[in-house]
């Protein structure tokens, strides 16, 4: 699957499936505005990158004056856009009651006020925000244009935190309500619900969660960065060109629509 000379921003570039997407994306053709709230982890993103003009740039996602600042800096770096991989994403924050989830098998009574606001930000704001800077720009230049947002299983199941599990369904309702808007123009919204995929946010999870949902898994392993990056490259290309306000699970069978 080829992107030609397309441009493409990648939010969260920095590491596992983000970065892996910088690199596939890349691999096809394609010009990177690598964003990250870590642009050191963003920048040895673009050591890793084929070809060139690609620009690494730091964000916090959930700002959304500094999401306008950066989308001007790739404006003067890389010019027009033809769409974003909104990947940028956290499973939990320092101080929201996550960490007495894995000890006690409970998370609503401690989870805190800023723990869940912060994490909704993040995730679901975050993703607004890089969506609404870059329809600006398509519809300004009046260009066709794919977006992928970065759901979860856990946005289809029952599967993750309540926070995070909000954040990724809101993510869907986000990409539907933006498909419908925006297919007249030419610009496709879609998500990819990935399972659980080997990157240091899975890393982080408590001793012996991975091997039992990898247990669960019909297809009998961990999905790897590549496996999301395969799904969001087809979503991003004409391959998909009749596809909008859809999700695509690469999840091993662990969920099934
Ligand atoms: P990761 O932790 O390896 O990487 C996340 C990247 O996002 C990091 O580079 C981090 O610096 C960046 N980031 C975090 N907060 C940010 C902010 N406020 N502004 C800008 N950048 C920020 O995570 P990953 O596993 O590669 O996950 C990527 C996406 O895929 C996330 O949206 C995650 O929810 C989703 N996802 C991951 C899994 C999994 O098992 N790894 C499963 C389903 C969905």
């Amino acid at each position: 699957m080829r992107l030609g000379d397309r441009t493409f921003v990648v939010t969260g570039a920095g590491s596992g499936i983000g970065r892996e997407i910088s690199r596939r994306f890349a691999e096809a053709g394609a010009r990177i505005a690598a964003l990250d709230l870590d642009v050191g982890a963003a920048r040895e993103t673009l050591a890793l990158l084929p070809g060139a003009g690609h620009v690494a740039v730091e964000v916090d996602v959930a700002d959304g004056g500094a999401v306008v600042a950066a989308f001007e800096r790739v404006d003067v770096e890389l010019g027009a856009l033809d769409g974003l991989v909104n990947n940028a994403g956290v499973d939990r924050v320092p101080g929201d009651g996550t960490e007495a989830l894995w000890k006690t098998g409970e998370q609503i009574v401690h989870m805190s006020d800023e723990g869940f606001a912060r994490l909704m930000a993040i995730n679901v704001s975050g993703v607004f925000h890089c969506l609404r800077e870059t329809v600006k720009r398509l519809r300004r230049d009046e260009r066709r244009g794919s977006i992928v947002n970065l759901s979860s299983i856990a946005g289809l199941s029952s599967q993750g935190t309540v926070h995070y599990a909000a954040s990724k369904s809101a993510v869907l309702g986000l990409t539907r309500a933006a498909a419908r808007e925006l297919g007249r123009f030419g610009i496709r919204v879609n998500a990819v619900c990935p399972g659980v995929i080997e990157t240091p946010m899975s890393a982080a999870l408590p001793e012996g969660a991975t091997q039992g949902l990898v247990r669960a898994t019909p297809l009998g392993r961990i999905g790897q960065p590549s496996d999301v990056a395969s799904t969001a490259l087809f979503l991003a290309s004409d391959e998909s060109d009749f596809i909008t306000g859809q999700w695509i699970s690469p999840n091993g069978g662990l969920v099934m629509a």
